[in-house]
């Protein structure tokens, strides 16, 4: 028994009831058997689109994709995405059916699916429509393709993604044939928009399986970022590494909190380490310089991938400051967060926290005590007075200007002196003695610099 919501049983039950077949189908069938909440409900029906649009003519409709047989009906304000059973035809594109042909039954619509866990269809009368063993997948926790593995992932190459998607949303194995196929046809990942990529690839990250993702298909990940390649095995010889590059970076991906973008900039912190890599005298791996390295990787990466313009700035700060010594001063860490912002000074501690756990045993006893005493520091200074930029100021440009001076690097120059002495405390942050102080600091100028 599953239970439906409302909206999903008024189409059921409408198309049911002008002689039709409806079956909710897919993703609500996979996670209601799992106990999960499904995101949306999907029907499939043997009703050609125009027969779904005439049922449903006193409902609105969207004709989403009518030539696929796809549209969307809206009950009680809810979209139900109502699609004509149908199998596809060839794929010359390795992404895209070449034309859709509408069929009679059920299980010639769930043949076209990807995998056995997404090709279950649901109807209260009927029950369960399980013609590939989704069921029994799902209680073996397995991502299997439904046919011949090779075929499918030729028909549509995105279907690579989706399955270490899937796999990783739910902590799920790949099943081995499905696997196989999955490192045989990695390439066919050429054949896939750099959106469609970054989105999976947020996606696999989010899940609480991405460690066995990153473990068991690096190859995958060094198809859709090849900069991943030369991190795999990447020896690290020294007493603060346990691991390799790129199983280090699995790890400390795993690590991070899942939400965005802490996990790619996980993947991605420690890519400039290859090209840095140096041995000093003492037989030690040393990576100078990697951070910035990694910074500009990260951001040619992103830019790839047409990465959101948010997603790809945060990045580029916490990959390139990952590695910071962090202040020890309530001015050192005024500046930081004048430098690169409340927000990313935040995420940064989560950043260094992921990056540690996946740090030898050595290197974790050594750092955690400075992160933690780094984060008092950080509170600390946020409850004391603002004072990260010059607009933090209690004195503002207009107030130079009614002491003489004229808009320009001078100024800039006046207001960043002061900034610079209210966060170390020499000045205190109000209106009369910061303008005193402005007075003496303009009459230390060079007389040509400004009037
Ligand atoms: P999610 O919770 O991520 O939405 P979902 O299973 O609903 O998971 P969708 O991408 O919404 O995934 O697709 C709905 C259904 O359509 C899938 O369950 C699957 O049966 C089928 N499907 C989607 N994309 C593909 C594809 N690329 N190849 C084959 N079948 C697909
Ligand atoms: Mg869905």
């Amino acid at each position: 028994m599953m239970r439906l919501p409302q909206h999903a049983a008024t189409v059921l039950e409408r198309l049911e009831h002008f002689g039709f077949e409806a079956y909710v189908v897919g993703g609500c069938v996979r996670d209601s058997l799992m106990g999960r909440t499904p995101k949306d409900w999907d029907v499939c029906t043997n009703a050609l689109p125009e027969e779904v649009l005439r049922a449903f003519r006193k409902f609105h409709v969207i004709k989403t994709g009518l030539k696929h047989g796809t549209v969307t009906v809206m009950v009680d304000h809810q979209p139900v995405e109502v699609t004509t059973f149908r199998i596809d035809g060839a794929y010359t594109d390795n992404r895209h059916p070449d034309s859709v042909n509408f069929v009679s039954r059920v299980e010639e619509d769930l043949a076209r699916r990807d995998f056995t866990i997404n090709a279950m269809a649901y109807n209260p009368r009927r029950g369960l429509v399980d013609a590939f063993g989704g069921r029994e997948d799902l209680a073996a926790r397995a991502i299997r393709c439904v046919g011949e593995p090779d075929e499918r992932f030729h028909e549509d190459g995105l279907r690579i993604l989706r399955a270490l998607r899937f796999a990783s949303r739910y902590d799920f194995n790949i099943e081995t044939e499905t696997a196989h196929s999955i490192r045989r046809n990695r390439h066919l990942l050429a054949n896939v928009s750099a959106e469609r990529i970054f989105t999976e690839l947020k996606g696999i990250l989010a899940g609480e399986g991405v460690l066995s993702m990153l473990l068991g298909f690096p190859e995958v990940f060094a198809t859709i970022i090849p900069e991943i390649q030369p991190a795999i095995g990447f020896p690290q010889k020294n007493p603060y590494h346990c691991f390799d590059v790129w199983t280090h970076t699995a790890y400390a991906v795993a690590a991070a909190p899942a939400d965005e973008p802490l996990r790619l900039v996980m993947l991605l912190h420690d890519l400039g380490k290859p090209a840095r890599h140096s041995v000093g005298d003492d037989g030690r791996a040393h990576f100078y310089g990697h951070p910035e390295l990694g910074a500009q990787m990260a951001k040619d990466i992103l830019l790839r991938l047409k990465s959101d313009n948010a997603t790809l700035d945060r990045a580029v700060v916490l990959v390139r400051e990952h590695d910071i010594v962090w202040p020890t001063t309530p001015a050192g860490m005024r500046r930081l967060i004048g430098r690169i912002g409340e927000e990313n000074v935040r995420l940064l501690f989560d950043v260094q926290r992921a990056d540690l756990a996946a740090h030898s045993d050595f290197a974790r006893e050594k750092n955690a005590e400075g992160i933690r005493a780094a984060f008092l520091l950080f509170e600390d200074v946020l409850d004391s007075i603002p004072a990260f930029t010059v607009k933090d100021l209690p004195v503002n440009g207009a107030d130079l200007m009614a002491l003489g001076m004229q808009p320009g690097p001078a100024m800039r120059r006046v207001l960043e002196q002061l900034l610079q002495e209210m966060q170390d405390e020499t000045l205190p942050a109000q209106g009369e003695p910061m303008l005193a102080r402005a007075r003496e600091i303009i009459a230390t100028l060079p007389p040509n610099t400004n009037p």
